[in-house]
């Protein structure tokens, strides 16, 4: 294997005018402020990297050692004590847990033994943390009954994961509702993490929950244990996840772009034909897409809706609302920022649907929006076939010809939520052919829009209150 040093673009950081060429003079404290620049920018920069960029910067070879304590400064310089934050985390979880009972805070740690492999008494190893507050616990259950998981590495000393449990409301607001930070993803971690968020975050049956990572993941969701499978928990993938496997096994944009349609197709009959489709190309494109579950990665046969019409996780939307920058932080005070952004996020949202609800609205924007030209387009179709089947109505619908409409029969089933060209089950509120079903027997349409939309429904998520956690009371 050989490396390859690459350049820096960081500006000329040298704190002295003139380097004397007596070296003694370059010590760590002098690289420590051009390692600091370099660091700033790039806080994984390998080591040997920093030795070669000292040498091509000041002409001077150091040592490994000496360029791994100036990289350590620097760290500390820029995202406080690393050491000091963990022996920190222990008090201030303690605190929380006192100041917002119901706060789920779960170690993850294994036995410390010296080297000579006897057990070291009451020490043990950090190995992740889970943490999720009460607020967001008790109200999920007025979200949209989905989440999404998925992690990011932290800037700091140690090349932690942070991994964030995503949840949304009406109006496609997310938050995180749980955290954990691990030394890195395993079948072991992810156990640690799915087996704590069913027993104390997401306890109720019926969420489906999508995320980007597989390996360690798919392994442990399906542990008795975790009980993470139909009918208590459903598992979705990302569809930027399928995509890029295939990006990464065939190299060809064309047949990504293809598995990305394939996975929002609504009508089934048309995923089918994609997947056939898939056959002509000489590769085992086809095998590929038909060795995944079909009802982990495509809309069209996410027959209840699960997914609320999302194929791909916030992650990154997630991180700017309410995580900016904490990735740079020591382990305590990200976990202390969690819970006051969290709370900030929490009583703006309040304030805002209150607004909203004062101005006599009672739905999302969004959904408002979609279900008025729904209602629009809905005035084109006619009913020329309504059958009462037990206590579901069945309908078949026409648009009429003369507003340049295809003649297509549709039929929509209300007490189902269902309608044959998927948009019904997949949006979770009536598609325009629903609306006309509605209409036929006198029903407001919204009676069957999914209760998640309203800003009542919303307003319970955020009325909850982030308690005051005294800052120092720990
Ligand atoms: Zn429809």
């Amino acid at each position: 294997m050989s490396w390859e040093v690459i350049r820096f673009n960081v500006e000329h950081a040298c704190t002295m005018t003139s380097l004397k060429q007596n070296h003694k003079h370059l010590d760590s404290d002098v690289i420590c402020s051009y390692v600091k620049l370099v660091v700033e920018k790039n806080p994984r920069v390998f080591v040997f990297v920093l030795v070669a960029s000292i040498r091509n910067t000041f002409g001077y070879i150091t040592t490994y050692y000496k360029a791994w304590m100036a990289k350590r400064k620097a760290m500390t310089l820029w995202y406080g004590n690393w050491d000091q934050s963990y022996n920190e985390l222990p008090r201030l979880l303690q605190a929380m847990k006192f100041f917002i009972p119901g706060t789920i805070v779960r170690y993850y740690t294994h036995t410390a033994i010296t080297l000579e492999g006897d057990v070291i008494p009451k020490n043990r190893i950090f190995d992740g943390l889970l943490w999720a507050f009460k607020p967001a616990i008790e109200r999920f259950r007025f979200c949209k009954q989905m989440i999404q998981v998925d992690g990011t590495f932290l800037y700091g000393l140690y090349r932690n994961v942070l991994m964030i449990v995503v949840a949304q409301d009406g109006d496609r607001n997310i938050f995180p509702i749980a955290f954990a930070i691990v030394k890195k993803e395993s079948e072991e971690t992810w156990n640690f993490i799915i087996s704590n968020l069913c027993s104390h975050v997401v306890t109720q049956a019926g969420v489906c929950m999508i995320s980007d990572r597989s390996s360690g993941l798919l392994s442990t969701i399906g542990r008795p244990e975790n009980r993470w499978t139909p009918p208590h928990g459903y598992l979705a993938y990302s569809i930027r996840h399928i995509a890029s496997n295939a990006m990464k096994r065939f190299k060809q944009k064309n047949i990504k772009k293809e598995i990305i349609n394939m996975g929002y197709a609504l009508l089934q009959p048309n995923f089918r034909a994609r997947l056939e489709n898939l056959r002509r190309y000489e590769d085992d494109v086809y095998e590929f897409a038909a060795e995944i579950p079909i009802e982990i990665w495509s809309q069209a046969y996410d027959v209840k809706g699960r997914r609320y019409d999302h194929m791909t996780t916030n992650l990154a939307e997630c991180i700017n609302s309410v995580l900016k920058m904490t990735r740079r932080l020591p382990i305590a005070s990200i976990v202390r920022e969690t819970y006051f952004r969290l709370g900030k996020v929490w009583a703006e949202k309040s304030s805002q649907i209150d607004v909203m609800i004062s101005d006599e609205r009672n739905w999302a924007l969004d959904l408002e929006k979609a279900m008025q030209k729904n209602q629009t387009h809905a005035t084109s179709i006619f009913v020329h076939n309504f059958a009462r089947l037990d206590s579901d109505f069945v309908v078949q619908a026409l648009v009429r010809p003369h507003e340049g409409g295809n003649s297509t029969t549709y039929t929509s089933n209300l007490n189902r939520r269902w309608c044959d060209r998927g948009r019904f089950q997949a949006f979770k509120f009536p598609c325009a052919h629903a609306v006309v079903t509605c209409m036929h027997i006198n029903v407001d349409p919204y009676f069957y829009v999914d209760y998640c939309y309203s800003l009542h429904t919303m307003r319970n998520i955020y009325s909850c209150d982030f308690k005051y956690l005294p800052n120092e009371a720990y």
